[in-house]
């Protein structure tokens, strides 16, 4: 693709690389067939093909001499808040376009010329992040729990309780900033694994949010800052591993090299592993769940797992193996690439999509009767839930 990207974009190290990736791209449309929203709504403009012209466009524009450019921003912001940043695109583009990476820069240059006004951006920016402030919420919401729309329910329920988890060792598990109030189990059955593997889990209380929520809401300094200060507190503890057991936070762990650009940030992202690289070499027993034997189970990759992790460490069929190998059976789910719609703030800013991406994954999950279904990443469990007969787990639930 030929590019003339405005003087004060190319300018810049984000502007270069976004003029290198979009060179990349043939516009030969294959991505648009793995595409979510495209799927839906068949408007070139919700694939990942049009939204590259998209940024393209605005990349070239100069708002300084262009009297038209806010009508412009406003389609533009249209079709890149309905991309999920799911990255299937990555995965099928025969050229090798780093959509992910060019969707981000896009949203920094929109978010820096025509901030988003969306009401939840507060909440999503502040108060998610933060445990301190998100924990008191969810326990006020607790009591009214029975009149909230079926797919918040689950977030309010009372977690069980956890035993303390050692902080110190050589093994630091990552939180999250969602899964340690909503299930803090999944934290804990890990510790527990790993401990009676001979390794030594820990957390960090001071743990802060991956930033991946900021990022992908096209507050890049806000998220950097957030990554710098994590890095610096995490790497205190000089853990030998640093262990994700939610792929949307390990996704961005794994990227502070790139993000932060600095040897600290490297040295931090070479020790992060998704949970299933560091249980491949062990064998576990099946687990029941409330006295049930579970056998039959439907997985459902996380798009942060099977697109965002590929190049990283995770290559498909790692938690395949590890649950097949405990003696599950696995059915076969179709159309397992695509997104459920959950991908992180989505499923509260664009609804609509949301729920009938979840409708579709629903029925593809459930379409040969599983007795659960298992995943990698708390957003996508708390969204399917609702949608489920069956129970959707954690898959580190299933081991024993
Ligand atoms: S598949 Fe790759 S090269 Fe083809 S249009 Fe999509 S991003 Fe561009
Ligand atoms: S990231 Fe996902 S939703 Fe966005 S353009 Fe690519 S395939 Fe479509």
């Amino acid at each position: 693709m030929q590019t003339q990207l405005a003087a004060s974009i190319i300018a810049t190290e984000h502007g270069r690389r976004a003029d290198e990736i979009l060179r990349a791209c043939v516009h030969c449309g294959f991505c648009n067939a793995t595409c979510p929203t495209y799927q839906v709504r068949r408007d070139e403009l919700d694939g990942p093909r049009g939204r590259i012209y998209l940024i393209k466009n605005l990349l070239e524009s100069d708002p300084d001499n262009d009297p038209d450019s806010g009508t412009a921003n406003s389609t533009v912001r249209t079709h890149l808040d309905r991309c999920l940043t799911c990255r299937a695109c990555e995965t099928t583009c025969p050229s090798g376009v780093r959509y992910g990476e060019l969707v981000e820069i896009g949203r920094e240059v929109l978010e820096r010329r025509a901030p988003s006004r969306h009401w939840l951006l507060p909440f999503l920016l502040h108060i998610v992040p933060n445990p301190r402030l998100l924990a008191p919420l969810l326990a006020l919401g607790r009591p009214f729990r029975s009149l909230l729309p079926r797919r918040h329910r689950r977030l309010l329920r009372r977690p069980p309780q956890t035993r303390a988890l050692p902080s110190t060792g050589r093994v630091l598990l990552v939180q999250g900033c969602v899964q340690r109030l909503v299930t803090p189990e999944v934290t804990a059955h890990l510790a527990g694994l790993l401990e009676a593997r001979g390794l030594a889990p820990f957390v960090a209380e001071d743990e802060l949010c991956c930033g991946g929520l900021a990022l992908h809401l096209g507050r890049s300094d806000a998220a950097r800052a957030t990554m710098r200060e994590n890095v610096e507190r995490l790497s205190r503890y000089e853990a030998d591993l640093i262990v994700s057991s939610a792929s949307g936070c390990g996704v961005t762990l794994k990227d502070y090299g790139r993000l932060l650009g600095s040897r600290d940030a490297a040295a931090f992202a070479g020790k992060v592993r998704d949970v299933g690289q560091v249980l491949a070499g062990f064998r576990f027993r099946k687990r029941t769940l409330d006295g049930r034997e579970l056998h039959r189970i439907a997985w459902h990759p996380p798009c942060t797992l099977q697109h965002g992790q590929q190049g990283v460490g995770v290559v498909g069929g790692v938690v395949e193996g590890i649950l097949q190998a405990t003696g599950y059976e696995l059915v076969p789910v179709e159309d397992a690439h695509l997104c459920c719609g959950a991908a992180g703030s989505y499923s509260l800013l664009q609804p609509q999509m949301a729920a009938e991406l979840k409708r579709r994954k629903a029925s593809a999950l459930a379409q040969h009767a599983p007795d659960a279904v298992a995943t990698a990443n708390i957003g996508c469990q708390t969204h399917l839930a609702d949608a489920m007969a069956a129970p959707v787990l954690h898959w580190l639930e299933l081991l024993a």
